[in-house]
């Protein structure tokens, strides 16, 4: 079995991931990076994005997602395909196995991402890009005009159909119980929002209409009654939670209660020489841009990192979650 040694290694290739490959790579540290199962990350599963600056016509979020791949390998950025079978964050330098190969590397950009929530339909992932979306902010705009529905009842679903009904016709929570979970702020603001309609204890069963490759409306079965119901609508955003990818993680670094990596003054992690970025470590934002800034931070976080600047730990004392 081989070991190689880089002082660089990033894992994810979504935008933050790559991102800090370009960064690192122009910096001269040729980073490996480790391109898992859901390569590209989220934009891989979306057809337009019109919020990417500088775009002026948007690009397809496979095609940009390719390009910067593509950026970061013209500046030494090298990949290796492969989910990480475990990660020794104990010692530096630091121990990622990759499959069944061993690496090691000095410095650590963890960009796994974190991945939407489905309703296990096999239709929604099926009409994904095509009428269904797990981003408001990113897909809102293509239904100007339109009816549309939410799913969720936490705050991102309170959060996406305020934002959502500025810019559709109507926008109809469908929540499966009678009480939101949602903070009271965001449920009072919903709920005084006129083009915003409630549906409760109400499941999803079934979107039309993927013969035509599009959303034409909802099957809802109302959980007490168990009452068939159609809704039409143009599009439907599933806002059901999000799973930060930080399995191999737990017990290593310090994660919160949903979670995700928490990171402190930029980009660092309690563990000196390990850094995070995008939505691995941002529940907020959770947008391309962001986490392509973020990458760009992580990357010079690492850099000044192997060049000596020190890695400032939290002052509380970090639990690990386990
Ligand atoms: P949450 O886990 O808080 O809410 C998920 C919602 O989806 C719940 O209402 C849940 O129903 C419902 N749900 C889960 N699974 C299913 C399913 N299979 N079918 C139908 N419905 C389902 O996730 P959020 O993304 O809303 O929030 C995550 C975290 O981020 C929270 O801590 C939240 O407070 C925070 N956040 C804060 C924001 C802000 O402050 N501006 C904005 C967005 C998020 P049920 O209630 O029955 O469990």
């Amino acid at each position: 079995m081989s070991s190689q040694h880089r002082s660089v290694t990033i894992i994810g290739t979504g935008p933050a991931g790559l991102t800090a490959a370009l960064y690192t790579g122009r910096a001269n540290l040729s980073p490996l990076v480790v391109e898992g199962i859901e390569k590209g990350g989220q934009l891989m599963l979306t057809t337009t994005v019109e919020n990417y600056p500088g775009f002026r016509d948007g690009i397809m979020g496979p095609d940009l997602m390719e390009d910067m791949r593509n950026q970061a390998e013209r500046f030494g950025a090298t990949f290796v395909q492969g989910d990480v079978s475990s990660l020794d964050l104990t010692q530096r330098p630091f121990r990622i196995t990759v499959g069944k190969t061993p690496y090691t590397s000095d410095t650590l950009i963890l960009a796994t991402g974190a991945s939407a929530k489905w309703l296990d339909l096999g239709v929604d992932k099926q009409l994904s890009g095509r009428g269904v979306s797990t981003c408001a902010t990113c897909d809102g705009f293509f239904f100007k005009g339109l009816d549309v529905a939410i799913i969720g009842g936490g705050d991102t679903a309170m959060e996406e159909a305020i934002y959502l009904s500025k810019l559709c016709s109507t926008v109809t929570v469908i929540h499966r119980r009678d009480t939101l979970r949602a903070s009271k702020v965001m449920q009072d603001k919903a709920k005084s929002t006129p083009n915003i309609k409630w549906i409760w204890n109400t499941a999803v069963v079934d979107i039309k209409d993927v013969t035509k490759g599009e959303v034409t409306g909802l099957v809802l079965k109302n959980l007490e009654s168990g009452e068939i119901g159609e809704l039409p609508i143009a599009g439907v955003f599933i806002a059901i939670g999000h799973i930060p990818n930080t399995t191999l993680l737990t017990g290593q670094l310090t994660l919160d209660e949903n979670g995700y990596i928490v990171t402190y003054g930029g980009t660092r992690t309690n563990v000196p020489g390990v850094f995070a970025a995008g939505d691995v470590q941002d529940h907020v934002y959770r947008q391309a841009v962001t986490a392509a800034g973020t990458g760009c931070m992580a990357a010079i976080d690492a850099e000044r990192f192997l060049s000596g600047v020190p890695h400032e730990t939290p002052t509380v004392a970090a639990t690990a979650q386990v």
